[in-house]
């Protein structure tokens, strides 16, 4: 284990082997730092060396999150050889009040602690999947911050330091010191909101330099065999979704994904993570770049400015029903799909849809979350498509849901507290028209969206048989639909 030395801040730290290295880790403001080490004879062990302050409270934590994970006793459950020092070196007696929260008792800080991490979140059952937690591969393993880091009060510019197997390296969305090897995190939370990958990946970099401002790490061979596909679609969506918002996503990114033996995808703060559970085929890449495009969208809209955590569950609904609404607007607008297969998505989420609504609303559904998926997925898509359609309608075609989507990244919406009614008041103003008709009946309250109607109005025909769905375009349609339709596409 690497020793710890006092250094010229008052504050312990490391040594290191240049002396740039060492005025970086001399700065005077008070940083946490962290050190991961990973050693190839097991992949699935993180040590973690910590420096830290506890909270007012007098607590160290390792719980963000935790309880949402659906893992019983969430982190801590990983957890071994937990060891806490004070600034003297002496130990501090740390005693476990709950899971995931640890009292120091009068021991105030810089405290040095010292615990063994154990990668077993994608071997347990879990709500969010093991791509927002952490997964292993022979040549790589991604950590999301929260399930690795303790946390004690408010830090800024918190050092992170790796120590890895010969040939490994990580990358992360933090200011890069060191590529590969050290970063900056701004904060608590672009330390435990975010996940960093390390291994032998392919690494590519958007944007000048090595303290780029999209990084994309690529791990196993279907994943690093798609690596053009993958850069290209997140390099074009990033600038139509930078278009549609009226600003560039904001911040440093990374977008992982690797072969991990299941399909998944998810953003964790500025992190965007893959899983490919299978091989890429004629059958499966329609997926990839769907789930790549739906993913690069929450850059924007997982930074709304929702008043709460029970505002933004009970808007669910609207953060993955756009992100997937846009992403095939997008993908059509591209040329990537044809209508065909457009027509048979639409279908899809309608059947979906039908079979999982009618008892719960999606406002409801979003606050059990990840157990009500086809409400909220296929549901939210086609309550934004609805919205969508009502606004071109009702304004007779000179607004739509775009100019709500920009006002809430970068316009009024930005300040709004936003929830679901303030969120019926931004459209109004935004667009001059009322929806909270739809609202009220199919969003709030488990009433049926008008489906055959929103279909009508796009110039498109929606039959439901039993057993089956289908769209396809009305040659009966009224000139206004017609256009709706023909401007539908994103690009
Ligand atoms: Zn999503």
């Amino acid at each position: 284990m690497t020793s710890f030395k006092p250094t010229c801040s008052g504050r312990i730290t490391r040594a290191v082997g240049t002396l740039a290295l060492l005025s970086l880790l001399c700065e005077p403001s008070p940083a946490d730092e962290y050190r991961v080490t990973i050693e190839s004879s097991d992949l699935r062990l993180a040590r973690v060396e910590a420096e830290l302050f506890p909270t007012t409270d007098g607590e160290l934590l390792l719980l963000r999150d935790a309880e949402d994970s659906g893992i019983e006793d969430g982190w801590a459950r990983f957890i071994h050889d937990l060891e806490v020092r004070d600034a003297d070196g002496e130990p501090v007696v740390v005693r476990s009040v709950e899971q995931g929260r640890y009292e120091v008792g009068d021991a105030r800080g810089p405290l040095e602690i010292r615990y063994l991490m154990r990668l077993g979140h994608d071997r347990v059952d879990n709500l969010p999947g093991a791509d927002e937690l952490a997964w292993a591969r022979p040549d790589a393993v991604l950590w999301s911050g929260r399930a690795l880091f303790f946390e004690g009060a408010p830090a800024k510019d918190i050092l992170v330091s790796f120590a890895l197997p010969d040939g490994w390296r990580a990358t992360t969305p933090w200011r890069v010191l060191v590529s590969g090897q050290q970063f900056r995190a701004d904060d608590n939370d672009a330390l435990l909101d975010s996940a960093f990958i390390a291994g032998e990946h392919f690494e590519a970099l958007l944007g000048e330099g090595s303290d780029a401002a999209v990084r994309i790490a690529l791990a196993g061979p279907e994943a690093i065999g798609q690596k053009d596909l993958i850069v290209d679609t997140v390099e074009r969506y990033l600038d139509v979704f930078a278009r549609l918002f009226g600003a560039p996503a904001e911040g440093r990114m990374l977008l992982v994904a690797a072969d991990a033996g299941f399909w998944g995808g998810g953003v964790m703060g500025s992190t965007i993570s893959m899983v490919l559970g299978g091989a890429l085929d004629a059958s499966t890449l329609p997926m990839l770049r769907f789930i790549t495009v739906h993913e690069a969208f929450h850059l924007w809209n997982a930074n709304f400015a929702y008043r709460d955590l029970e505002a933004q569950e009970g808007l669910y609904w609207m953060s993955e029903g756009t992100a997937s609404y846009y992403t095939m607007r997008s993908q059509l607008g591209a040329g990537e799909i044809p209508v065909e297969a457009a027509f048979r998505q639409l279908a899809d989420e309608v059947e979906k849809y039908l079979a999982a609504s009618g008892e719960l609303s999606m406002v409801a559904g979003g606050r059990t979350k990840l157990t009500n998926y086809d409400l909220i997925y296929s549901g939210g898509f086609l309550a934004s498509m609805a919205l969508d359609v009502a606004i071109r309608v009702r304004s007779e075609d000179r607004h739509s849901l775009d100019a709500v989507m920009r006002s809430l990244h970068s316009g009024p919406g930005r300040e709004t507290d936003l929830d679901l009614a303030s969120l019926g008041d931004l459209i109004e103003s935004t667009t001059g028209v009322s929806v909270d008709d739809l609202i009220d009946c199919c969003v709030e309250n488990p009433g049926q969206l008008p489906l055959v109607e929103m279909f009508g109005d796009l110039g498109l025909v929606l039959t439901i048989g039993t057993g089956s769905v289908g769209v396809d375009s009305d040659p009966d349609a009224g000139t206004d639909a017609t256009a709706r339709w023909t401007g539908w596409p994103l690009s």
